[in-house]
């Protein structure tokens, strides 16, 4: 790959784009994913920031993401630059990284690095750009990309990001920016709180719907809009980081709000939030979408949910995979975590399903929950079958892992090996029978010592990625279980 290579791939997908923002102001933001393009356009989150720096007057925005083929690129020996005006990242005021969980802490390095900018904190001087991070994972534990930033935004960032921009604007040095922002609540400055995360910040409801600005087909999404009908939720699933206690549980929008602002260009909407189908007129927002001759998605079907009514809707708007959760392997379990999926509740969405002419059912589960045993396995292997009756059955498997912000957070982590034997009893009971799609309980630990860690854990996550970043390295770096962080706070 050559450095002209990278500018026309960059090139093509913008001819693709709808809705790109191309705006001159004073000031600039480099909006950074640290996970490739496909993934970062998929990212809600992401778009809303883009178009609200946008908004602020006086700063214009432009993206930039991890490389798709980071060795190729870095062959090229090309710094990491924008989207929308090709410049180099390190060559912004401001860099703003939108993270979503905790392994993109190697892709925020990755990206820093790229752009020739120290990848910590300390190594850094005011000829840098301010670092900024944002993103879901600043609702549950942000303190191991604390090294590498100046300054978080911590939950809910609509309002905050005029607030930081203001505040930027205004500055006349560094250490009077940090200052300032240490004592502005929603804002976590490493160098200064250390460990201290104040309350996460809430956007008034007058901001809702996030909603996308770009329309891309170089997504997994392929071209959809993507809008929240709600925000939160208003259950209580004790390792869930957006339950009930997280910023008042569930705000819900109008569906009028809702259908105003799906462009007539968007041919495919997508409907996301914690708990869409907990939306009271879910119906029939899902119902104006579909009659208006769109295709329909929604990120999280709960099975207590779904109904003849609603299956039907989603089938005209074209599922042919039906998908939702149980995420205990038995109703043990699932009562253990408050999570209130039934079995019955997924019988029916399976009958639902194929009498809608679905062709999949897709069910995703947690194993290494405290407390799980071989027969709550059992019970899964033997409850998977009987759906699978009803329809071809898939199951995303993930290990559990404990969150802060979460009444589990401070569980152990189940076991590597523990929950490599789960994952072995679950894909011979269901062998020829169901798919079993596990995530790693490897990187499933590593995404444990990090939900847990401290500012230290991000300093041995620079060690683990400086080392090549296999899951050896990983393990050396954190052989005496280390980085974890002071304080454990339980919450009910
Ligand atoms: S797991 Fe889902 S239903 Fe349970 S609290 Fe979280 S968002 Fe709500």
């Amino acid at each position: 790959m050559s450095s002209f290579a990278n500018l026309e791939l960059i090139r093509s997908r913008l001819q693709d784009e709808i809705g790109t923002l191309r705006r001159e102001a004073q000031s600039r933001v480099a909006l950074v994913y640290p996970s490739p393009y496909h993934v970062g356009m998929s990212s809600l989150g992401f778009q809303a920031i883009y178009r609200i720096i946008n908004e602020t007057s006086g700063w214009a925005c432009e993206r930039a993401f991890l490389p798709d083929d980071l060795d190729a690129w870095r062959k090229t020996r090309m710094p990491l630059v924008t989207y929308e005006g090709e410049a180099d990242i390190g060559s912004f005021p401001v860099v703003a990284f939108s993270v979503a969980y905790e392994l993109e802490v190697t892709g925020l390095i990755d990206c820093l690095e790229l752009a020739g900018i120290p990848a910590l904190a300390e190594a850094r001087g005011p000829e840098h750009p301010l670092i900024v991070a944002g993103g879901p994972l600043t609702f549950s534990n942000p303190l191991p990309i604390g090294p590498f930033v100046d300054v978080v935004l911590l939950g809910e960032a609509e309002e905050l990001v005029p607030t930081l921009l203001q505040a930027v604007a205004g500055s006349t040095s560094r250490a009077s920016l940090l200052t300032t922002l240490a004592q502005t609540p929603g804002f976590w400055v490493p160098s200064i709180h250390q460990e201290q995360l104040g309350p996460i910040g809430s956007a008034d409801d007058t901001l809702l719907p996030a909603r996308s600005q770009v329309l891309t087909p170089h997504t997994e999404l392929r071209s959809m809009f993507l809008i929240e009908p709600e925000r939160g939720c208003s259950r209580g699933c004790t390792y869930c980081v957006m339950r009930r206690s997280t910023n008042g549980g569930m705000r819900l929008v109008s569906p009028d709000v809702v259908l105003g602002h799906i462009p007539a260009e968007a041919r495919r909407v997508g409907l996301v939030g914690a708990a869409v189908t907990d939306h009271p007129k879910i119906r029939e927002i899902v119902r104006r979408i579909v009659d208006g001759g769109r295709e329909v998605g929604i990120s999280s079907l709960r099975a207590d949910r779904l109904d003849d009514e609603l299956v039907g809707l989603l089938a005209r708007g074209g599922y042919r995979t039906l998908t939702t959760a149980s995420d205990g392997a038995s109703e043990r379990m699932r009562e253990q975590i408050q999570r209130k999926t039934k079995e019955k509740h997924l019988q029916r969405a399976a009958e639902l399903a194929r009498a809608h002419g679905m062709r999949t059912l897709k069910l995703y589960e947690m194993v290494g929950i405290p407390g799980e045993t071989d027969d709550d396995i059992d019970e899964l292997v033997r409850f998977a079958r009987e759906l699978s009756k009803v329809l071809p059955l898939a199951l995303g498997v993930a290990p559990f892992v404990a969150k802060r912000n979460t009444p589990l957070d401070g569980t152990p982590f189940a076991g590597i090996r523990e929950v490599e034997d789960k994952l072995e009893r679950l894909r011979k009971g269901l062998r020829g029978v169901a798919e079993v799609r596990p995530t790693s309980a490897r990187w499933a630990w590593v995404e444990y010592v990090l939900a847990q860690g401290g500012l230290e854990a991000g300093r041995r996550a620079l060690t683990a990625h400086r080392a090549g970043g296999s899951f050896a390295a990983w393990k050396k770096a954190f052989a005496d279980g280390g980085g974890r962080r002071k304080q454990l706070r339980v919450v009910s």
